[in-house]
């Protein structure tokens, strides 16, 4: 087992269970970490701060106030649509989330808020937006990272690809990474 205490730039195995107002809203499985580099802003900022320096073995409860998980519920971040324009291979779902290209470039996801006859209503605020969240955390696991990881700014692991772009991923079952379609994209 390591010594090593959470830090920037190491890849930390953490179990965790979410609670928004008193229920359990997301938790990882049993022997089946979240895996995350540290200090990449892989997960949300708020929890970053407060996992700093635990080492493996090490549980905590962590509260995260809105601002400092996913941001403040904001009620203008809502869009209208015409549904003409509206792409035909997305269900037209109450939640379904989609990815939206803003005039940067940068994708932002947004969620299905309303259906209409002529228009579908998008909402640009996170689900869990303008909570509060209470994690129970514990570290299972610390390692160094690769020099391509730290590269890359996210882990790589045999079985979750690497860029979360499954779909036409080569990432080897060795744990080896082709992320070439996203660093072209991002680079
Ligand atoms: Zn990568």
């Amino acid at each position: 087992m390591s010594n090593l205490k959470v830090n920037k730039d190491l890849v930390v195995s953490m179990d965790y269970e979410l609670k928004v107002e008193n229920s359990i809203v997301d938790f990882s499985e049993e022997g089946d970490p979240l895996i995350f580099l540290q200090g990449h802003g892989n997960i949300i900022p708020g929890l970053e701060k407060a996992i700093q320096g635990m080492s493996v073995g090490e549980s905590k409860n962590v509260s995260v106030k809105a601002a400092e998980a996913y941001g403040e519920y904001e009620p203008e971040n809502f869009i209208e649509v015409p549904r003409a324009e509206f792409p035909e291979e997305i269900p037209l779902e109450i939640g379904t989330e989609i990815g939206v290209n803003d005039e940067n470039g940068e994708e932002l996801s947004a969620y299905i808020e309303e259906v209409d006859v002529d228009k579908i209503t998008l909402n640009f605020n996170h689900p869990l937006a303008g909570k509060d969240l209470e994690f129970n955390v514990k570290i299972v696991e610390i390692r160094q990272a690769t020099a391509e990881e730290l590269e890359h700014g996210h882990i790589h692991d045999d079985h979750d690809c690497c860029c979360g772009e499954d779909e036409d991923c080569d990432c080897e079952q060795d744990g080896s990474c082709d992320c070439n379609h996203k660093s072209e994209a991002t680079d």
